[in-house]
């Protein structure tokens, strides 16, 4: 196992060293770092620019998502986080980290990041039903994916160049760009380690590439 602070020595993903961010204002971060503890790769609280230096992936966890906006946009972190993922820093948002991902939100609009080509609808699923533990298809795995939605949004519209990694009522439910990815359900709250397994494939991917890049 390896903790907050201390530097994972070779991870089963292939890369050394390999650092996650987890956003830190508010909301779902603490079972995160439990998940990523499980599969032993490190973990750091990310509050400002500079806790984001020296991380090779980033976690946007669920919450509200506009508070954690305004903490983002407030902090510099909403810039920061979008020089991160242009150097190739891989990104996952889960919920609000999804709604904070996508290039259009509505129900009600408000701004984002602008990192993933998809128009989301904030708690989507009503405000009845809102919470539920689902399973679902996945491309990740044969068997289904456990799912589980804490008033989560809707994906209304994936673009082109989104490919889709799992469904839940015949709407994209987990998906990827690249090294940034988004899910409108809970994986840190499961059992089921696939999607932080496959989300640290994508840090792995892209450590190795910039390790590259630095020799050459
Ligand atoms: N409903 C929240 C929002 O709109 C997201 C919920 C969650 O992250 N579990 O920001």
């Amino acid at each position: 196992m390896c903790f907050k602070g201390t530097v994972v020595q070779e991870t089963r993903f292939g890369a050394g060293k390999m650092k996650i961010g987890i956003l830190a204002v508010q909301g779902g971060f603490a079972a995160h770092a439990a998940m990523l503890a499980r599969l032993d790769a490190e973990s750091v609280e990310v509050r400002t620019p500079a806790d984001l230096e020296g991380c090779n992936g980033l976690i946007l966890p669920g919450g509200e998502s506009t508070t954690q906006l305004q903490f983002l946009q407030e902090e510099g972190l909403a810039d920061a986080i979008g020089k991160f993922a242009e150097q190739g820093g891989a990104i996952f948002g889960t919920c609000a980290g999804a709604i904070l991902l996508a290039t259009e939100v509505e129900n009600p609009r408000q701004d984002s990041l602008k990192l993933l080509d998809m128009t989301v609808l904030r708690n989507g699923y009503g405000r009845q039903i809102a919470s539920d533990v689902v399973s679902g298809p996945t491309k990740l795995k044969r068997e289904p994916l456990e799912m589980v939605f804490i008033r989560g949004p809707i994906i209304e519209r994936a673009g082109p160049s989104l490919k889709v990694l799992a469904e839940y009522g015949g709407k994209p439910a987990l998906v990827q760009r690249d090294h940034i990815m988004a899910a409108t359900f809970h994986p840190e709250l499961t059992e089921d380690t696939t999607v932080h397994e496959h989300f640290l494939s994508l840090v792995a991917a892209g450590a190795s590439q910039a390790a590259d890049s630095a020799k050459s």
